[in-house]
C-alpha cells in the first residue's frame, strides 16, 4: 500500500532581546559563564514577581505579521506546572488561553510544488534552564531560564521531510532579516509530530511526537526514520503504534520512546495572576507594523527584478543590516546590481583580509554611494574606487577627500602612461630580461611597478596592453 506522511511542527525560537522576558537579566546572547545572568526573579526566589518585557510582545507580533496571522489585541499568560530541576519555579509561564497570534499561513515551495502551511498559533513563553551532567554530579545553569521564546505551532500540513526543512529555512531567513532571532543552532528547536495514513485516506493515523531537535539535518533524518517505522507498523504489523513522545538518537539515527503523551490536564494550566493581560491598541499595532521589515519574499522578488543573482539575494536576505545598506545606497541614486556587487564582493573582500565578517561592515550609504558615483561617472577607475573603499572601511576616511589627497582622480593620457612604462622598463632590467627569456610571469612585477608610479590612476587594461606591446 502507498502511504502519505502527515507532519505538524512546534518550533521554539529564542528571541534576540537584550534582556529576559520577565526580569532585567541579560538575554539570550549575554552570558559568558554558567549562571552569569541570574537574579532572584528568574531563579524562582519566593516573593519575586515577573515584569513583562515590552520588546518580546513587539517581536512576537512582528513574527505574526510575517506569517500572516491574526494579532489578538487581548493576550494573557498561563502557568504550566511541572517539576524539573532546570525549572526553578516548578511552572513555566506560557500562553494557553489567549495566545498572541492565531490563524496564519505561509507558502513554501519544494520540488513537489507550492504548499500552504497553516499556522495554528504563535505564543510567547519563557525558556527553561539547562542541566549539565558531569561525572557523579549534575549541575544546573539558570542563564537560559526566562529567556524569551516564541513557539510557532502549525497545523498538520506538511507531507514530507523536505517540506519541513524548507519551512524551517524560510522561518530562519525571515526571523534573521526581521531582527527577531539569529536562529543559531540551539536557538531554534523543533518538536515534530508525525503520523502516516494510506494515500487517499481523510483520516489521520496515530501520531508520535519527536521532541526537541535543533539541527535541520537531525530533523530530516528523524522524520525519515520515524515515517518508515510507522509504515512498517501498519504494513507488516511489526508493532502497535501508540501516541507517545519520542527522542531522536543522533548516533544510531533511530527514535526511542520517552513517555506516553501527556495531556493538557497533566500540566494543571491556570491563568497567571501575577501578569496583567496585555492589550495591543491600534496605535501600538500601527507602530509595530511601521517598523516591520518588508516580507522576505517581496524583498527577494524586488532584488531579483533588479538583476541581483540568487546567491547574492540569499546573502542579503539573511543579513538585515547589509540589505538595508544596499537599499539606502540605491535610494541615493546608485544602480542596484552594481551596488550589490560593491558590497558583497568588494566590501566583503576587504573585510575578509582583515579577518572580519561582512556583518561587521561599517560604512554609511552616503560614503558608499560617493565611491560608486565617482567610478560610474568616469571620474576614477574601478581600481582607484577599491583603493578609496579600503581607506573608508579600514580608516574611516572620507571618500572624496581621500581621492583628492591621493590624486586618484588625475586624468592620465597615454603619453603619461608611455613615459611611466619607459621609466619602469629602464629601472627593472632584470625583470625585462626574465620576460624576454620566457618567464612570462615577470610582467606582473613590471605592471605592479607601473600601477604604483601612476598611483592607481589610469585604466589597468590599457596599461597592461601598452606594457605588453612595448616589451614585444
Ligand atoms: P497537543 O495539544 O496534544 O500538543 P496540538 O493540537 O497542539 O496537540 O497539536 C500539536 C501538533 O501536532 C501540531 O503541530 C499539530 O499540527 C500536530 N498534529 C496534530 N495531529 C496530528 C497528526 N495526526 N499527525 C501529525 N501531526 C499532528
Ligand atoms: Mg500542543
Ligand atoms: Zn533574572
Amino acid at each position: 500500500m502507498k502511504y502519505e506522511l502527515v507532519i505538524g511542527l512546534e518550533t521554539h525560537v529564542e528571541l534576540s532581546t537584550e534582556s529576559k522576558i520577565f526580569c532585567s537579566c541579560g538575554g539570550h546572547s549575554s552570558p559568558k559563564e554558567a549562571n552569569d545572568c541570574v537574579c532572584p526573579a528568574c531563579s524562582g526566589m519566593p516573593g519575586m514577581l515577573p515584569i513583562m518585557n515590552k520588546k518580546v510582545v513587539e517581536l512576537a507580533v512582528t513574527a505574526g505579521l510575517m506569517l500572516n496571522c491574526n494579532i489578538n489585541r487581548y493576550t494573557t499568560f498561563d502557568k504550566k506546572n511541572y517539576y524539573y530541576p532546570d525549572l526553578p519555579c516548578a511552572y513555566q509561564i506560557t500562553q494557553l488561553n489567549h495566545p498572541i497570534c492565531t490563524d496564519g499561513c505561509v507558502t513554501i515551495k519544494t520540488g513537489a510544488g507550492a504548499r500552504d502551511i497553516r499556522i495554528k498559533q504563535i505564543h510567547m513563553e519563557e525558556d527553561a534552564g539547562k542541566l549539565v551532567h558531569g561525572g557523579k554530579f549534575s549541575f544546573v545553569d539558570f542563564n537560559r531560564t526566562s529567556v524569551p521564546l516564541i513557539e510557532i505551532v502549525t497545523q498538520p500540513d506538511f507531507r514530507s521531510a523536505e517540506e519541513v526543512v524548507t519551512y524551517l529555512n524560510k522561518l530562519k531567513s525571515m526571523f534573521r532579516s526581521g531582527g527577531i532571532s539569529e536562529c543559531e543552532e540551539g536557538a531554534m528547536r523543533c518538536d515534530v509530530n508525525i503520523s502516516v495514513r494510506p494515500e487517499g485516506s481523510e483520516e489521520f493515523g496515530v501520531r508520535t511526537e519527536i521532541k526537541n531537535m535543533s539541527s535541520f539535518e537531525a530533523i530530516d533524518r528523524a522524520i525519515r526514520y520515524e515515517a518508515q517505522r510507522h509504515m512498517d507498523a501498519l504494513e507488516f504489523e511489526t508493532e502497535e503504534l501508540v501516541q507517545e513522545t519520542r527522542r531522536f538518537d543522533d548516533a544510531s539515527g533511530k527514535t526511542f520512546a520517552m513517555r506516553n503523551k501527556e495531556t493538557e490536564a497533566d500540566y494543571r494550566y491556570f491563568p497567571d495572576a501575577n501578569l496583567m493581560p496585555i492589550i495591543i491598541d491600534d496605535e501600538w499595532l500601527e507602530q509595530i507594523k511601521a517598523n516591520k521589515p518588508e516580507a522576505v519574499d517581496e524583498k527577494a522578488e524586488e532584488y531579483r527584478e533588479a538583476g541581483i543573482s540568487d546567491k547574492e539575494i540569499d546573502m542579503l536576505i539573511s543579513n538585515h543590516k547589509i540589505s538595508k545598506l544596499l537599499d539606502d545606497t540605491i535610494a541615493l541614486g546608485c544602480d542596484a546590481k552594481d551596488t550589490a556587487a560593491w558590497i558583497l564582493t568588494d566590501c566583503a573582500g576587504i573585510l575578509r583580509k582583515e579577518g572580519r565578517a561582512l556583518s561587521e561592515l561599517d560604512i554609511t550609504p552616503e560614503k558608499l554611494s560617493a565611491v560608486i558615483k565617482m567610478v560610474d561617472g568616469g571620474k576614477i577607475n574601478r581600481n582607484a574606487g577599491k583603493k578609496i573603499l579600503i581607506a573608508v572601511i579600514v580608516e574611516g576616511a572620507d571618500p572624496v577627500e581621500y581621492c583628492k589627497e591621493m590624486g586618484l582622480d588625475r586624468k592620465v593620457d597615454s603619453s603619461a602612461i608611455d613615459s611611466v612604462i619607459d621609466k619602469v622598463i629602464t629601472e627593472n632590467a632584470q625583470a625585462v630580461e626574465d620576460y624576454k627569456n620566457g618567464k612570462l610571469k615577470a610582467i606582473q612585477a613590471l605592471f605592479g611597478a607601473c600601477m604604483k608610479e601612476l598611483r592607481g590612476a589610469g585604466d589597468p587594461s590599457v596599461i597592461k596592453e601598452l606594457l605588453e606591446n612595448k616589451l614585444k
